[in-house]
């Protein structure tokens, strides 16, 4: 068991294992994981073991300070790290097991030595007869899992009843979500007394009876569990602080293969009740940050959790939350109020602040605002609120954005602060072109269509609305090909690239899912060679022609040529800025006549081959 400052009930559950369990202590060892041990109650729960093993001294009990880091994950993970024996019961320090469960528990396993279920028993209630079997997969009170009844109807179908405001719900018992549809059992009955019609209509409450056999459910509070020490599952080694478990460590056991049961025989009383008050640390910011950790380590949605804390209980704040998604790790404390007065202090605090949030468009963001710092206006197309945060921090006079996100808070907080830069923020959906003004870089983030940013590109030349930057996102996560299976975002930009030879491709960044920067403006370009040394040049491969007599290459290799060029930085409009040669003339000529002065053109013919 682990405890923490509570000496009283682990006294108890100790005492109550050796007076009520004695058929089985020559079986078992005890260990005390203590996650306070230099606290109130430390020494004394060190002082019972003591006691136990100095006048008992064939018992086996232990006592392991555990002051690494404090919560349930990591001091229950110690006792399967300490545990020697096969099978690990892992109980709260306040539990106590009726005469025979536990033998009952030694026989199971003795006869079941492979089993690799977490198994768990029936909660009984303070009054001893009523039981609650399991957890269902529901969020309340800061909690995943609400404790629930299992039944099984006429057929034998086991079920679970959910209270759907104040109305029954039958769901599956294990998924807790597909609804069934009890035989002989009215839809609808109200959640009062639902038990009772239940009952009267044939259904049973499984799991009361000790002596019925085990059955699956879908998780249960970790107030005691059994697990085989080879088949645990783990807890995530980041958790810290109490709570967030359930439910999470049962789904990863079972998509490891392995079972959730229930014992039936293995009933537990759990003291519940704190009238001197919980002596843990019970944040809420540890649970949430726990499940946040447990939900990405699995790879499960976050929308549940976010749900919970941020729409219905509004315990966390949007910022609150973005930073737990993206640095759930690190960020082991909620953050004061006088820390986000700090990152709104300035346009930069709030880019770094966005770059913590958001770690893949960080670099992205320092891109857009080294383009934007070099120009007066910038028109920003896009679904992701960074590009227009980075674009207005970065640009001289203005920004006019068409964004997904135009409430964006973080935004908002941004055009608030003391600034002569204009801003006008609208919705995406309005966005008409022919209503445009021209601008010096346009930022489009808001497609993986190829098709639609051929579309963007003509109303882009169309209305004239370029005047030196393009910036294009996610070139590399949709390059060739588009979600649709259609083509993708090189795909438009070469074709655009071949129409219109007065943009260059200036930059183009892999990281993430990718940028490509054009401009059309000669500043940006690789300014061609000397007059004297392009003649040179033009005179050296027409001596090599001749002299080779290696004639023309297949049109597949030119044009496979020009592709390259066409997305090449040192293109200037329709020749090469460093050799000063046309690409249309030069790009047909084989031998070393026809030659890329950095080699591309050889890359890309062997990848011909
Ligand atoms: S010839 Fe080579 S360096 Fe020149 S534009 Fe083409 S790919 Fe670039």
């Amino acid at each position: 068991m682990a405890t923490f400052d509570d000496f009283h009930g682990t006294y108890f559950t100790i005492q109550s294992l050796r007076l009520h369990h004695p058929e089985i202590m020559d079986k078992v060892e005890i260990l005390v994981i203590d996650n306070n041990p230099d606290g109130k109650h430390g020494s004394d729960v060190r002082g019972i073991i003591n006691h136990i093993n100095s006048t008992r001294p064939n018992f086996q009990a232990r006592y392991i300070p555990h002051k690494e880091s404090v919560g349930t994950s990591a001091s229950r993970e110690r006792i399967f790290t300490e545990a020697r024996g096969k099978f690990v019961l892992c109980t709260d320090c306040h539990v106590i097991f009726p005469g025979g469960a536990l033998a009952k528990l030694v026989e199971y396993l003795e006869a079941n030595p492979d089993e690799s279920a977490i198994m768990h028993g029936p909660l009984l209630y303070d009054d001893l007869r009523g039981v609650a079997t399991h957890f269902n997969e529901q969020w309340r009170s800061e909690m995943w899992g609400t404790w629930g009844a299992a039944w099984a109807d006429k057929t034998g179908a086991h079920f679970t009843v959910i209270d759907n405001g104040g109305k029954c719900k039958y769901v599956n018992l294990i998924d807790g979500k597909t609804e069934v549809a009890p035989l002989f059992v009215k839809s609808g009955l109200d959640w009062a007394g639902h038990e009772r019609i239940l009952m009267g209509s044939g259904c049973r409450n499984l799991g009361k009876d000790p002596s019925e056999p085990p059955f699956d459910i879908p998780g249960q509070g970790l107030g005691v569990f059994v697990c085989a020490k080879e088949h645990w599952s783990h807890f995530n080694p980041d958790c810290r602080g109490f709570g967030g478990e359930e439910i999470y460590i049962h789904k990863k056991h079972r998509a490891a293969g392995k079972r959730v049961l229930l014992l039936p025989f293995l009933r537990w009383l759990h003291r519940f009740g704190r009238p001197d008050g919980v002596k843990y640390p019970l944040t809420l910011w540890n649970k949430v940050r726990n499940y946040v950790l447990e939900f990405q380590e699995m790879g499960w949605d976050l929308q549940e959790v976010y749900n919970h804390f941020v729409i219905e209980q509004k315990r966390l704040t949007q910022d609150e939350w973005n930073l737990l998604i993206s640095n759930a790790k690190t960020t082991l404390t909620q953050p004061s109020a006088a820390h986000w007065r700090e990152m709104y202090s300035s346009p930069e605090k709030i880019v770094e602040k966005v770059k913590t949030e958001k770690p893949l468009a960080s670099i992205h963001m320092d891109l857009l605002k080294k383009y934007s710092e070099q120009v007066d206006d910038v028109l920003d197309i896009g679904v992701n609120v960074y590009t227009t945060i980075a674009t207005f921090v970065g640009t001289k006079k203005s920004v006019v954005s068409y964004t997904g996100v135009p409430d964006d808070p973080t935004l908002h907080k941004l055009m608030q602060l003391p600034d002569n830069k204009q801003i006008s923020v609208n919705q995406l959906e309005t966005l008409d072109y022919s209503k445009l003004q021209p601008a010096d870089l346009i930022s489009i983030d808001y497609t993986p269509e190829g098709q639609v940013l051929t579309q963007v590109f003509n109303n882009i030349i169309n209305f004239n609305l370029a005047k030196r930057f393009i910036v294009i996102h996610n070139t590399k996560a949709f390059g060739e090909f588009s979600p649709s299976k259609g083509y993708g975002l090189m795909v438009a930009i070469r074709f655009f690239l071949k129409q219109h030879p007065e943009y260059t491709v200036i930059e183009h960044i892999h990281d993430g899912a990718g940028i490509t920067v054009l401009s059309k403006d000669e500043r940006d370009k690789t300014a061609l060679p000397k007059f004297t040394e392009m003649v040179g040049n033009l005179f050296g491969a027409v001596k090599s022609y001749v002299a080779e007599g290696a004639g023309m290459v297949s049109k597949e290799v030119f044009e496979a040529r020009l592709a390259t060029c066409a997305i090449c930085p040192h293109r200037n409009n329709n020749r090469c800025g460093l050799c000063g040669c046309f690409l249309e003339s030069k790009g047909r000529l084989a031998g070393n006549a026809g030659v890329c002065p950095i080699g591309k053109w050889a890359e890309v013919e062997r990848s011909l081959e």
